[in-house]
């Protein structure tokens, strides 16, 4: 564990966590259980950033294109298990694996090439065909019988708001504190430039002597604080939630034109890389909505009486190079970055290797190519 030193007085490090969605509370977690002071402050309410509006499947599968990435991505697949097992898994946790299926022959053909390099990677991946996935696996979906259809068993899908609810009410019941409603608006700094306060928006000022930039979309602005250019890339995407009467689905699954998974009992997730696409086009995301509600109902005709709750256009954090930023920024002593997409898969991963790392001084290999300062100031 890390301590300070006030003249003769040691007491343990005490860190400002900025930002409670997934990434906020798998480092505040982390520092906690090891016996750092932690305070977790939110703009809003813990979880209901973009982690409450993510298609949040856990995967390695997507994350080929760098091996350290689709490595640090596995790494995070494991994190969920061991996490399960030491939080408990219920309301958060639904390990059912993945489907992806396209009716795309390029696409498929493309689909196929990554099933041979996956398994090359010792990932566990299986091809079935349509007809065996509606008899083994889905009976509720109208796919032709023939299709491949890719099945990743260690895949899952994660209730992110759940689980952030989960970790931060653990550390808070071991002395973590939390604010929220109120959002950092400084970060004030000693004279040899390392971290001292943070100042709020409800008027408190808090002496820290670390804080954790992990404000998802918004970590640019709170970069800016410590004079720090953090560049960020413009992806958005919509999300839809649904609700039925019972949910025909066990898994998520990348289909045809839309991705679906379970929320719950009775609702769903609806989401399509297509419909994103039309963000930008001013076409209202109510719509969007029904769009994403039609593809699903083809796919999965027992929700033809389903209905549209709510839909959500979510900015994507993604630092402008595509891969996560993670780790302290030498040059501001006692500040860090946990700012990724995939933040749903590599949140409890993250988490674990950042408060290492805050804690010992110490930075594991694994994030060598994911670090803060690729971006200089
Ligand atoms: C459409 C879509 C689909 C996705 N699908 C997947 C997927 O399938 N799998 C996957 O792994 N990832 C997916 N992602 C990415 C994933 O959801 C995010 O990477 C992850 O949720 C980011 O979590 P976070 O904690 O960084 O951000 P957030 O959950 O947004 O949390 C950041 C928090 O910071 C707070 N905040 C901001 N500014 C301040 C401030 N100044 N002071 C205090 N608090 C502040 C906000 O209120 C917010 O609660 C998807 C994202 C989108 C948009």
């Amino acid at each position: 564990m890390a301590f300070v030193r006030n003249g003769s007085v040691q007491r343990p490090v005490r860190v400002a966590v900025i930002g409670v969605g997934i990434l906020g509370a798998g480092v505040g977690w982390n520092l906690s259980r090891h016996g750092a002071e932690v305070v977790f402050i939110d703009a809003g309410q813990p979880g209901e950033g973009v982690t409450n509006w993510s298609f949040s499947w856990v995967n390695a599968s997507n994350k080929t294109a760098r091996k350290s990435y689709f490595d640090l991505n596995v790494a995070g697949m494991a994190a969920y298990r061991e996490l399960a097992r030491t939080v408990g898994p219920d309301s958060w946790w639904y390990p059912s694996g993945h489907l992806r299926w396209t009716d795309d022959p390029a696409a498929e053909a493309k689909l196929l090439e990554t099933v041979e390099l996956l398994a090359r990677w010792d990932y566990r991946v299986e091809v079935c065909t349509g007809a065996e996935v509606r008899r083994r696996l889905e009976p509720a979906l109208a796919m032709p019988g023939e299709t491949p259809v890719v099945f990743y068993p260690d895949e899952a899908w994660v209730h992110g708001r759940h689980l952030v609810g989960r970790l931060v009410g653990q550390a808070v019941a071991s002395g973590a504190e939390h604010r929220s409603g109120t959002a950092v608006c400084d970060i004030g700094t000693g004279a040899d430039g390392s971290i001292r306060t943070v100042a709020l928006s409800d008027g408190s000022r808090l002496d820290v002597d670390i804080v954790v930039n992990a404000a998802g979309p918004s970590a640019a602005h709170v970069a800016e604080l410590v004079a720090r250019h953090l560049p960020m890339r413009r992806e958005p995407g919509v999300v839809t939630r649904i609700s039925c009467a019972q949910v025909p689905i066990r898994r998520a699954m990348h289909a045809p034109h839309i991705e679906i998974r379970p929320d719950g009992d009775a609702s769903m997730v609806l989401h399509s890389r297509e419909v994103d696409a039309l963000i930008d086009t001013g076409e209202d995301p109510a719509e969007l909505g029904r769009r994403l509600h039609e593809s699903a109902r083809h796919v999965v005709p027992e929700l033809g009486d389903s209905r549209i709750v709510e839909t959500r256009v979510a900015n994507r954090p993604i630092p402008a190079d595509g891969y996560p930023s993670v780790g302290a920024v030498p040059s501001v002593p006692g500040y860090y970055e946990a700012v990724s997409h995939s933040g749903i898969t590599l949140g409890p991963v993250i988490g674990r290797l950042l408060a290492a790392e805050i804690l010992s001084g110490k930075r594991d290999e694994m994030l060598a190519d994911f670090r803060p300062e690729r971006f200089p100031l």
